[in-house]
């Protein structure tokens, strides 16, 4: 019988020609896909936070091949059900609370949606008008509501924003910028004169950027910090290395920043540090990928105070604002030094709105030439929640971590690391709880009997800690170190997570410290 369907054959084979982009089939799968993620949601609290799956288990439950034929939707979704889902570790779970929060919302999966739909790659403007005019307005909307000086904004005077991926691409473009900027003063015979500085503190995405951008490795500085400074980057301690590296015919190039540090989320005082820096022409970059967000309270501004001697600034809005991964806001306050450094022209991009000069570019303001449609995100997320909503949504995580705080202080076996910022609390169970408590099996197995000094004792103890309530799963965390100490670390800024989820996260860790400590 004839197929009503008159389907194509591909000359080369019988498979019938495939009909990707059906309106009718993608509602039927699109609706599927809601549900099944709606189900996710509702469910994820279920989940072992934790994945409880060992290296490996994947290529033991999949195919070693592609299908050559075509399989439906369900089974695949049933795959995910049964063999990556439980290979996830629950980033939307309420109880996650390790390295930094990633809060997706609808409005965040909506723009996600909405842009992996239109599927539009908005490298130039003439490539997607809209995507391009978007981007520049809503990063102009954020830099208002962070109170950012015009100076970064388009409606000054060469100020811009650009949604980048994540906060290693911007640390990376503007230190291209400041290499070039610097290098067309003094000769690019000198790139490797350039010194790039930050702290011990500093994410190692700008190590990663020195190393890419051809700094040479002898030029990285990282400028040891102090408890009695709360760990921040002191500018006294900036600038006796500059003068070092000067007297050393050295040229001081790029300074990081940081507003709430990774490890504990410490606060470089940004103004100081460029009093320091404009002396020798440094550029500097904010990297306030997570703690960014709470700028936009107005109690949480001050941490930011300087930024108007920066030259760049940047948050990661995947981090704590809502925003499906990824987008990373930056702000620059000379996007023709960014734009210097990262433009090419070839013939098949050239066009008359470009050659115009009155339009944007994206693909100059970033390391690929494609780019998703990001922007889209922020802008549903600012509608779909004013930022009114946003500020109180991230000023209750700071009331739980509040919360959190109080609960290990009245634990008199466990001691708060450094002063808590923002959302982040870290904590470990005292040295004198161990060490009075030192002959209890559970301590004696983090050693094994060695003979270890008390540091490494009190370290183990608390690395068992952890190891034992990420192993429950029914809560996640993960460590930093300052001067040697193991702690634990609570990021508190999950979409979902609630007073109550805390509060039961606190009982946990007293629960395994007890069978711990031998009680
Ligand atoms: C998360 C984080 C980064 C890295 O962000 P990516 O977007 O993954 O590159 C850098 N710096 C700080 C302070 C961070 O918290």
């Amino acid at each position: 019988m004839e197929m009503k369907n008159t389907m194509n054959r591909n000359p080369q084979s019988d498979a019938p020609i495939i009909k990707p982009l059906d309106p009718e089939e993608f509602k039927r799968q699109g609706y599927m896909m809601v549900d099944f993620l709606a189900d996710y949601i509702r469910n994820v609290s279920h989940y072992p936070v934790l994945s409880k799956v060992e290296p490996g288990y994947l290529k033991q439950r999949l195919p070693t091949s592609a299908p050559c034929g075509p399989e439906p939707i369900e089974s695949i979704l049933k795959d995910v059900q049964d063999h990556i889902i439980p290979g996830l570790t629950h980033w939307q779970s309420p109880n996650f609370y390790g390295y930094f929060p990633s809060s997706g919302s609808i409005a965040g999966f909506m723009g996600e949606m909405l842009s992996a739909g239109l599927n539009v790659v908005g490298f130039n403007w003439v490539s997607s008008p809209s995507a391009t005019e978007l981007e520049s307005i809503v990063m102009d909307w954020l830099g208002q509501v962070l109170n950012l000086p015009k100076s970064f904004l388009f409606c000054g005077d060469h100020g811009g924003g650009v949604v980048l991926g994540t906060t290693c691409e911007a640390i990376l473009c503007t230190l291209v910028a400041a290499r070039e900027k610097k290098l067309s003063q003094v000769g690019k015979e000198n790139i490797g004169k350039l010194v790039v500085y930050g702290s011990d503190q500093t994410h190692s995405a700008l190590q990663k950027a020195a190393q890419i951008a051809g700094i040479h490795p002898a030029n990285f500085r990282v400028i040891k910090t102090k408890r009695s400074n709360s760990f921040a980057l002191s500018p006294d301690s900036l600038l006796s290395t500059i003068l070092l590296d000067v007297e050393r015919g050295l040229i001081p190039c790029f300074l990081c920043a940081t507003v709430g540090t990774t490890a504990i989320a410490t606060i470089d005082p940004i103004g100081p540090l460029c009093n320091v820096a404009k002396d020798y022409g440094i550029w500097v970059h904010v990297d306030a990928a997570y703690a960014g967000s709470a700028c936009i309270c107005p109690e949480f501004r001050h941490c930011i105070d300087g930024v108007e001697e920066v030259n760049s600034f940047s948050l990661n809005a995947h981090k704590w604002f809502l925003t499906n991964l990824t987008c990373c806001c930056l702000w620059v306050k000379d996007h023709i030094a960014l734009t210097k450094s990262l433009t090419v022209n070839p013939q098949f991009l050239r066009n008359k709105a470009s050659e115009s000069k009155r339009v944007i570019d994206y693909k100059d303001w970033q390391i690929p030439l494609s780019r998703k449609f990001n922007a889209l995100k922020l802008w549903l997320v600012l509608r779909s929640y004013g930022v009114e909503n946003i500020r109180n949504f991230l000023r209750n995580h700071v009331q739980m971590a509040k919360t959190f705080e109080g609960l290990v202080r009245l634990d008199k076996r466990f001691e708060i690391v450094v002063p808590p910022k923002f959302s982040l609390v870290c904590f470990r169970i005292a040295p004198s709880a161990i060490i009075a408590n030192g002959l209890s099996k559970g301590v004696e197995a983090c050693y094994n009997g060695k003979l270890v000094n008390d540091e490494y004792m009190v370290n183990e103890v608390n690395r068992k800690l952890l190891d034992s309530v990420n192993s429950s799963g029914d809560a996640f965390m993960t460590h930093g170190e300052v001067e040697g100490a193991f702690m634990i670390r609570c990021a508190i800024g999950g979409t979902l997570t609630e007073e109550h989820h805390v509060i039961m996260a606190w009982k946990l860790v007293q629960e395994h410290a007890n069978s711990l400590l031998g009680l």
